[in-house]
């Protein structure tokens, strides 16, 4: 008991370590109050630890002020933190889909911080649309009647059919009813909507025939295809090309919907990338095309709408237009990144997601050399190898593309992966890994020049030993 009044008396004053120097610091970037409750809790839990008797010693001030440091760091990091993707998925959607490009994240932060011509015409000093930031230019590059941009496709898919089909039904094949991911359905979008689905055809084969046994007049609102993004059906198959469907349409004067999920503006079949693009998608005669500003668009979450004006316009008249509206910061950044498309080679260079999909083999194995050679000068405890691997799209987008990448396999001696992995994560800037054959595996695919030294450092300080 004595001892313990000893160690008690021992404490400091929680006014004296408020004072301590190396709290400067954190007085410039937190809210004293915080700071406050921090030093009480800490310094309250080591009296609790001495009056329990699982501190049974004295610490030291420079001890106290340790917990107390580490402690406010870990408080001070936002949830929303940047990470280094070296996993290789492109479109990777736990760490936010498509990186922006220079010209579209400038174009955000110009207007970020500043008042800006959301509603605004500069011409005339009047009242502007927010829907005609985008159009023009979605209109330049797609060769579109008109377009309108919403808070993302499954919006987009959501009010296409409240403002064509409402009350009426969707004639939708068997064979494209998909699940998006997260356990979100395309049946369920269709019916909050308003419309009723009605399905035709067998999850392997559907002909135009049954689209066409499927109408009745005054019933049914209008046809839907759907692009399988994350999957595919292969063996004794049968689709409805989207020229047949769009020509049925015109024929019975129904709309016809293309929800095309990814957005591709660039054909890339010569990279492996064998995706139909927006314009494919217009030339066939659909009436309204969908898709995600950013899967491989390469621009922020938004959902697209293109087509005829006189569908456009219904549905920029709709009520939902306003509750699905995008905000003037994704606004700013999908019109710099549909700006880009004007030059389209410029676009796959500039744009991280198509730079980073056409990325040759050969460029991507210097430049993992590269990263091994810098690994290994800063971490001379570790293994280091470069590996030929495989890497994915993505974002539920091009299944069945493999692409053909290189990454640094790194291990060490008395130190699992799985620990390696988690104290990457860990790292001032995290790193997201692939783990394989209990090697880490650092893909260079989708980590930029400029990440490679925060890479090299979370590596730093991999001494083995605790978790
Ligand atoms: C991804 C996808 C969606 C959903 O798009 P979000 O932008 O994620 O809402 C809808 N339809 C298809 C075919 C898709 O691939």
């Amino acid at each position: 008991m004595g001892d313990k009044q000893v160690l008690l008396r021992g404490l400091p004053k929680v006014d004296e370590v408020l004072q301590d120097e190396r709290l400067v610091l954190f007085y410039e970037t937190m809210p004293r109050p915080l700071i406050v409750d921090t030093v009480r809790e800490a310094v309250g839990d080591v009296r609790n630890g001495i009056l329990e008797g699982t501190v049974d010693r004295g610490l030291s001030q420079d001890e106290i002020m340790d917990r107390i440091t580490g402690i406010l760091s870990e408080k001070k990091k936002r949830t929303m933190r940047r990470v280094l993707n070296a996993t290789g998925v492109v479109l990777h959607t736990n760490l936010g889909r498509a990186r922006l490009s220079s010209n579209a994240s400038g174009a955000v932060w110009e207007i970020m911080d500043a008042y800006c011509t959301l509603e605004y015409d500069l011409k005339s000093g009047t009242r502007g649309s927010r829907h005609a930031i985008v159009e023009g230019i979605i209109k330049k590059v797609t060769g579109a009647e008109a377009a309108m941009a919403v808070n993302n496709n499954a919006a987009a898919t959501m009010l296409a059919l409240a403002a064509l089909a409402r009350g009426k039904e969707v004639v939708v094949s068997r064979g494209e009813l998909v699940e998006v991911g997260g356990s979100f359905r395309i049946p369920d979008v269709m019916s909050e909507s308003g419309a009723f689905l009605k399905e035709v055809g067998t999850t392997n084969k559907t002909r135009i025939s049954d689209y066409r046994s499927a109408y009745k007049e005054g019933v049914t609102g209008c046809f839907m295809k759907v692009h399988t993004s994350n999957y595919r059906i292969v063996g004794f198959t049968e689709d409805v090309k989207l020229e047949q469907m769009a020509q049925l349409g015109r024929e019975l004067g129904l709309p016809v919907i293309y929800d095309m999920g990814n957005g591709l503006m660039a054909d890339l079949k010569r990279y492996g990338l064998d995706e139909p693009t927006v314009t494919d998608a217009l030339k066939s005669g659909a009436d309204v095309v969908l898709f995600s500003g950013d899967k491989l668009l390469g621009g922020p979450q938004a959902g697209i709408l293109i087509g005829k004006k006189e569908y456009i316009d219904k549905m920029k008249e709709h009520p939902l237009a306003r509750a699905f509206r995008v905000d003037k910061m994704t606004l700013a950044a999908l019109e710099a990144t549909f700006l880009q498309y004007i030059d389209q080679e410029a676009a796959l260079k500039e744009i991280p997601v198509l730079k980073m999909i056409c990325a040759s083999p050969l460029e991507l194995k210097e430049r993992a050399e590269m990263l091994g050679v810098m690994l290994k000068a800063a971490c001379p405890d570790l293994r280091v190898q470069v590996e030929s691997c495989r890497d994915q799209v993505g974002g539920g987008s091009a299944p069945t593309c493999e692409l053909e990448g290189y990454g640094v396999a790194v291990w060490k001696e008395g130190l699992s992966a799985q620990r390696m992995e988690r104290k990457l994560r860990k790292a001032p800037v995290p790193l997201i890994v692939r783990v394989n054959h209990d090697r880490v595996l650092v893909d260079v695919r989708t980590l930029s020049d400029e990440e490679f030294l925060p890479a090299v450092e979370a590596f730093s300080g991999m001494e083995g030993g605790e978790s």
